[in-house]
C-alpha cells in the first residue's frame, strides 16, 4: 500500500496531529499553520570536518522543542514525518539528494536502542528514502558505549567518541556518496567522527543533514 494511502486510512482512526501543539491537521500535514509560522528555518552555515556539506531544516529553539521531545521520548506521532519531510525538501532544494547514493543514519548504541525500542535517526532516514527514492543503509555501528554528549564540552565530546563507531561491512559504503542523517546537531562532533570513519572505509564523499541545528550557545534537551 502506498504510504500516503496508508496515512489517509490511519488518519480516520488516529487523526494526524501537529507535533508541537497537538491540533488535528490534514493527513499529509506537517505542523498546524500557527506553529509552523513560529518555527525558525535554518539559514546559517556550519562546517563538519571532512564533510562536503551540512544541511539543517530548522533552528533548535523553544518553538520546535515539543516536536523533538515527542520524537525522542518514543511517542513519535507526526514528528518524524513532519521533520523528515521538511529536511527532505531542504536537501532537494540544495541539490544534495541528486548527489546521494545511500542515506546512512547516525547509529545508537545497542543497549540504548533496546531501551528506547526505536531509533529516531532511522525513522527520519525512512521518510527521506521514501520521499526521494534513495535507499537507506544502516552502514555504521556504534559498538562502544559512551557518556552522554550533553554533559561534555567540545574537546571532551571528541575524545568521548573516538573509536566508538565502525563500518562492519566496508563494501556497503565503498565509492558511495553518502548522506549521513541525525535528528539534532549541537557541536557536530558526532557527525565529524562518523564522517572520518566513513571516509576511512573509502566512501567517495559524505554530506551531513539534521532536522535541527542548535544555535551556538543553545543547550540540548
Ligand atoms: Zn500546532
Amino acid at each position: 500500500m502506498k504510504s500516503n494511502t496508508k496515512r489517509s486510512i490511519l488518519h480516520l482512526l488516529y487523526p494526524n496531529r501537529c507535533p508541537v501543539c497537538g491540533t488535528v491537521i490534514e493527513s499529509d500535514g506537517r505542523f498546524c499553520g500557527e506553529c509552523e509560522d513560529k518555527l525558525t528555518v535554518y539559514s546559517d552555515s556550519f562546517c563538519i570536518s571532512g564533510a562536503e556539506s551540512f544541511t539543517a531544516a530548522y533552528v533548535y529553539d523553544e518553538a520546535i522543542k515539543p516536536a523533538i521531545i515527542l520524537m525522542k521520548d518514543g511517542t513519535l506521532g507526526n514528528s518524524a514525518f513532519a521533520l523528515g519531510n521538511a529536511l527532505c525538501d531542504r536537501l532537494r532544494s540544495e541539490g544534495i539528494t541528486e548527489r546521494t547514493d545511500i542515506i546512512v543514519p547516525v547509529p545508537m548504541y545497542g543497549k540504548d536502542l533496546r531501551e528506547r525500542g526505536y531509533d529516531q535517526a532511522v525513522e527520519i532516514c525512512r521518510i527521506i528514502s521514501e520521499n526521494c527514492g534513495i535507499p537507506y543503509v544502516a552502514a555504521v555501528e556504534k559498538y562502544i558505549d559512551t557518556m552522554p554528549q550533553k554533559e561534555l564540552n567540545f574537546k571532551e565530546r571528541q575524545v568521548n567518541l573516538k573509536g566508538a563507531f565502525r563500518v562492519p561491512e566496508p563494501d556497503t559504503v565503498k565509492g558511495k556518496r553518502i548522506l549521513l542523517v541525525d535528528d539534532i546537531c549541537t557541536t557536530g562532533s558526532t557527525l565529524a567522527e562518523i564522517v572520518s570513519v566513513l571516509l576511512s572505509s573509502d566512501a567517495a564523499e559524505v554530506h551531513c543533514a539534521c532536522c535541527c541545528k542548535t544555535e551556538k550557545k543553545e543547550g540540548i534537551i
